[in-house]
């Protein structure tokens, strides 16, 4: 697969905001909470042939976004294996995390990774939570 360096479309970015409901795929933060505008992802990053495909897009917080950058996995290194990130096209999110007292708490190794990578649970991400 060729890198694309072609920007999304608007087109496509709308079609991917409204197929998400305009909640960030990773983390469900809803956009109208945000101050700035969210973004959009790619799933499999340019830097590792991802398409501009929409089945390689996400709609994300610009939290997670950055927090994901280019990254695909990370290392679980309670096994030491590389585990990949959460991916919101293929994955189902209640089988990988679950809310838990304004937590995000991972259920699966793919979930362990991408909490503790797109940092879902730092204090600042959670401001009208009673984490004190
Ligand atoms: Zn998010």
């Amino acid at each position: 697969m060729p890198t694309n360096n072609t920007p999304v479309s608007l087109t496509a970015r709308k079609r991917v905001a409204q197929r998400a409901s305009y909640i960030c795929e990773y983390c469900l933060e809803q956009d109208e909470n945000s101050f700035i505008g969210f973004e959009i992802d790619h799933i499999i990053s340019r830097k590792h042939k991802g398409s501009n495909d929409e089945s390689n897009l996400a709609y994300t917080c610009p939290d997670c976004n950055r927090n994901k950058g280019t990254d695909i996995a990370s290392i679980d290194w309670s096994s030491q294996e590389i585990v990949r990130f959460f991916n919101p096209r293929t994955d189902i999110w209640a089988e990988h995390f679950r809310l838990s007292g304004g937590f995000i708490e991972p259920l699966t190794p793919i979930g362990k990774v991408t909490v503790d990578i797109f940092r879902f649970n730092d204090r600042v991400r959670l401001p009208d939570k009673d984490v004190f």
